[in-house]
């Protein structure tokens, strides 16, 4: 049983756990939110430790990140629950759980990722899947082994983390995907059970560390898909982190608990167009080949990076430059 970081123990023998937002009261013999930090007999319990759900070799264009060493391929790694509880979550037989003990787990001893790492010949891993926040321990565990092998790690997060614990792991992670859910706090009470503003102070500290940040906004019809709404997120991403910033706006489809019909295409065409105002990379996610999501250059229009499902080529760029006007693209390439 390994012990959770990020938690004191106050009078009446309840736990507080300071590592997300919710910073819960943890009677003995009960977990937090998250359905994996366990309080027993005064200690607080990382369950998710050790204890992967799926790992797996995935193109890094799948996480999403586009400006992040594109057409890599990259381990991913992932456990059990989460600090939100969206009705629309993708992953839910492995995220919304209630007692880990009952759920089955891939083998992920540290030598069998070093070992996948050397013979796929990879130079990228992720935590993903579920929540990575929930799994701190396991995952910084981690993340420290990859960094001696000289392999750039990636959390792709809801960005549900306070901020003295993100401090301490930004010095172990590379590169981040926010999934930026909403613009308003209601939609964040009401759909996922936290709040907004922790999100974007963790998207503004991990953007302070100069880490490399990609964010997504999934679309949900009548939810957050308010044109004035939008238009105020793409502005307030544009003055906090620069035109430059790096937004994938997707196409939700029903899941778990929420039967909403898809977002129709043309919504997510009229969101690219608003955003691409204020922002130079705006990609189109889950609309198959609808739209294109190549990557040009802002300011000569040359085509630097093709991009078909899973099939990408980097094209037209010479480092991070434009192999036509010089012009310096953000990310990592
Ligand atoms: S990590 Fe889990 S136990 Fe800790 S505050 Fe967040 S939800 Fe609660």
């Amino acid at each position: 049983m390994n012990e959770a970081l990020y938690y004191r123990v106050s009078g009446n023998n309840i736990i507080e756990c300071y590592l997300c937002p919710h910073n819960c009261r943890i009677r003995e013999g009960k977990r937090g939110i998250c359905g994996v930090r366990h309080h027993i007999k005064g200690k607080l319990i990382a369950e998710t430790f050790g204890r992967a759900s799926s790992v797996a070799i995935d193109p890094v264009e799948k996480k999403p990140l586009y400006h992040f060493y594109p057409s890599k391929q990259i381990l991913s790694i992932g456990s059990f629950g989460c600090t939100m509880h969206c009705s629309n979550c993708q992953n839910s037989s492995i995220s919304q759980c209630k007692d880990i003990s009952q759920k089955k787990s891939t083998k992920a001893e540290p030598e069998d990722l070093e070992r996948m790492i050397v013979e796929n010949d990879l130079g990228l891993a992720a935590f993903t899947y579920n929540e990575p926040t929930v799994f701190y321990e396991f995952m910084t565990g981690l993340a420290k082994l990859f960094k001696s092998l000289n392999v750039k790690s990636v959390m792709v997060t809801n960005g549900y983390i306070n901020k003295k614990p993100l401090l301490d792991l930004l010095q172990y992670i590379d590169a981040f995907n926010v999934d930026l859910k909403s613009f308003t706090d209601e939609f964040y009470r009401r759909i996922t059970g936290a709040e907004l503003k922790p999100v974007l102070d963790a998207m503004e500290i991990i953007k302070k560390a100069s880490k490399h940040l990609e964010i997504t906004f999934l679309v949900i019809p009548g939810l957050n898909d308010q044109r004035d709404q939008f238009i105020n997120m793409i502005k307030y991403l544009a003055h906090n982190f620069g035109r430059t910033q790096v937004l994938h706006i997707s196409r939700y489809f029903p899941n778990y608990k929420m039967n909403i019909p898809p977002t129709p295409p043309e919504k997510i065409s009229e969101f690219v167009a608003i955003a691409r105002e204020n922002l130079d990379f705006v990609y189109a996610g889950n609309t198959g080949d609808y739209m294109d999501s190549n990557t040009y250059c802002p300011k000569c229009g040359h085509l630097l990076i093709v991009r078909n499902y899973y099939s990408v080529r980097v094209r037209g760029l010479r480092g991070n430059n434009c192999e036509s006007c010089g012009n310096t693209i953000e990310g990592k390439f």
